[in-house]
């Protein structure tokens, strides 16, 4: 950490020079092999990994289209190229988008389509080789799958859905990432990302009780595997101790307080964050999901609300239906799913976001707040990638964007925007998101983090900004990390609730 500093910031926007293989070998550590095995990967690379990983690449392609449509359709008119915050961070080639995606196209073409299989050389296609595959671990894991290239492609392709295929080939040989399988398989074990047990979490979440009580004179709850409760919150595990993601919590728990509702956590499942997404797997990722589906079943609630987690609303938003049964599309078959359906209280949007809920009990007129409480903040919101692109809120198109802009305006007076070209569905992730935010790939994360850093800057110089609203866990803990390097406080990032938690008047319903 000491000896990595910021690249220099640079007048806004610009295309950077290029440096070939400026992060060639920067990859992340590879995972052990009890922790492979322990998620049902081979244990170490497999002896016959050029076959298989060409297997289950016929696999991928065979079971999403799209994917072979991704394969098929890019006109390298680059359009995407300067379009990732890595690439602009790092200046790598490689880590421009179509540079990445044609990390596997071109393996796509010498073994899936006539020309390769014939031309090779004339159709840029290349045999999978050991220095390949080493290439695919080091440059896949230097996306943080935030679709923000796809914003910019003509034809919609997602260079996120290419390295989730090429992470999951990878994992199928026994050639993984080290913190994206380790925190996996905590959670199976455990219940969340931490590896925090049920113990510790009730011993936790009393201290919050005292502390809220110490500061505010009310008995605000913070309640575990209370049957019956109308609503289960689904919060990331960091909420539960790290710094500034704890303060949002309390949010969490004072507007429930303030508004009447009945609550619980699930000292079982207690995480929000599904790192299968991550690595691109179906089965890890449902099996993270149906732990959800167990809690909600369990204590009988009404309504499954998640709290501040960008990729885990991408996942609960789009996926939980159809992986858990909870929303709309259950599977039919599945009995599980369709007793969650019977349970669940169909008035509401399944699942709800904490902000929908905290917006919806704002219009409502069921909550009241002083804004003064936050004056000493001139706010910006950063739109998470996982939530821009990759979700909606409220059930109209954009109220992704809109809901917690309108949270942080009913709760705070002074709310300024930043430059549009990197807001909204064109946000620029924090340079932690996609399972890399790891200590052994700081030097990307800092990097990555450049072109978020150089339009912050712009509206602090500019506007006086001094807080970095954001509604997601990996970028509260990605910012606290990279924003000092870049000469801003750490303190300086804090979630939407946070600022909820401020003005909220707790006395009155
Ligand atoms: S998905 Fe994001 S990180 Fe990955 S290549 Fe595109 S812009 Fe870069
Ligand atoms: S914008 Fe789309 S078509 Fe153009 S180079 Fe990038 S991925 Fe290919």
């Amino acid at each position: 950490m000491a000896d990595i500093t910021a690249p220099a910031y640079r007048v806004f926007p610009i295309i950077p020079a290029l440096k070939p293989g400026a992060m060639e070998g920067s990859g992340p550590y590879v995972s052990g092999e009890k922790m492979n095995e322990a998620l049902g990967f081979p244990g170490k690379l497999v002896d016959d990994w050029h076959d298989k990983a060409i297997a289950k690449m016929g696999d991928l392609l065979g079971k999403y289209r799209s994917l072979t449509v991704y394969m098929d359709a890019c006109v390298h008119c680059g359009a995407c190229s300067d379009k990732c915050h890595y690439f602009i961070g790092t200046q790598d080639p490689k880590n421009m988008p179509v540079a990445r995606q044609d990390l596997m196209r071109s393996v796509y073409r010498r073994y899936f389509t006539l020309p390769g299989k014939l031309f090779p050389k004339l159709v840029g296609a290349r045999d999978l080789t050991r220095e390949v595959l080493d290439e695919w671990h080091n440059y896949y894991h230097q996306c943080s799958e935030c679709r923000r290239c796809s914003v910019f492609c003509p034809y919609g392709i997602d260079t996120a859905e290419v390295t989730m295929a090429a992470r999951d080939i990878l994992d199928s040989v026994g050639y993984g990432q080290k913190y994206d399988i380790e925190i996996i398989g905590k959670v199976h074990k455990i219940g969340n990302n931490l590896g925090l047990p049920g113990p510790a979490l009730i011993d936790t979440m009393e201290g919050l009780e005292e502390d809220v009580k110490e500061d505010t004179g009310i008995d605000v709850r913070f309640p575990i595997d209370v049957k019956g409760a109308e609503v289960l919150l689904i919060t990331p595990s960091a909420d539960f101790f790290a710094e500034p993601h704890i303060d949002s919590l309390i949010g969490y728990a004072k507007v429930f307080h303030a508004t009447g509702t009945s609550w619980t956590l699930s000292s079982m499942s207690s995480e929000a964050a599904n790192f299968g997404m991550f690595i691109g797997n179906y089965e890890q990722l449902r099996k993270v999901a149906l732990r959800i589906r167990q809690a909600a079943l369990e204590l009988g609630v009404k309504r499954i609300v998640v709290g501040e987690c960008g990729h885990a609303w991408r996942v609960a938003y789009s996926f939980w239906n159809t992986l858990s049964g909870v929303g709309e599309g259950a599977d039919p078959d599945d009995k599980f799913a369709q007793m969650l359906q019977k349970q669940l209280d169909h008035r509401y949007r399944q699942p709800t976001h904490i902000c929908e809920f905290t917006w919806d009990m704002i219009e409502r007129g069921a909550l009241s707040f002083d804004k003064e409480a936050n004056d000493k903040h001139i706010i910006t919101f950063h739109d998470s990638c996982n939530v821009a692109r990759g979700s909606s809120m409220g059930g109209y198109p954009g109220g992704q964007f809109d809901i917690p802009r309108n949270i942080i305006k009913s709760v705070a007076n002074h709310f300024v925007e930043m430059d549009p070209s990197t807001t909204h569905e064109k946000t620029f992730c924090c340079g932690g998101g996609g399972g890399l935010l790891t200590d052994d790939l700081m030097e990307l994360r800092v990097k990555g983090a450049l072109p978020r850093m150089e339009v912050l800057k712009q509206v602090a110089d500019e506007q006086g900004v001094n807080f970095l609203a954001v509604i997601c866990a990996i970028c509260k803990t990605q910012f606290s990390k990279v924003m000092p390097i870049y000469g801003f406080d750490r303190k300086m990032v804090g979630g939407v609730h946070q600022l909820v938690s401020n003005a909220i008047r707790l006395g009155e319903k």
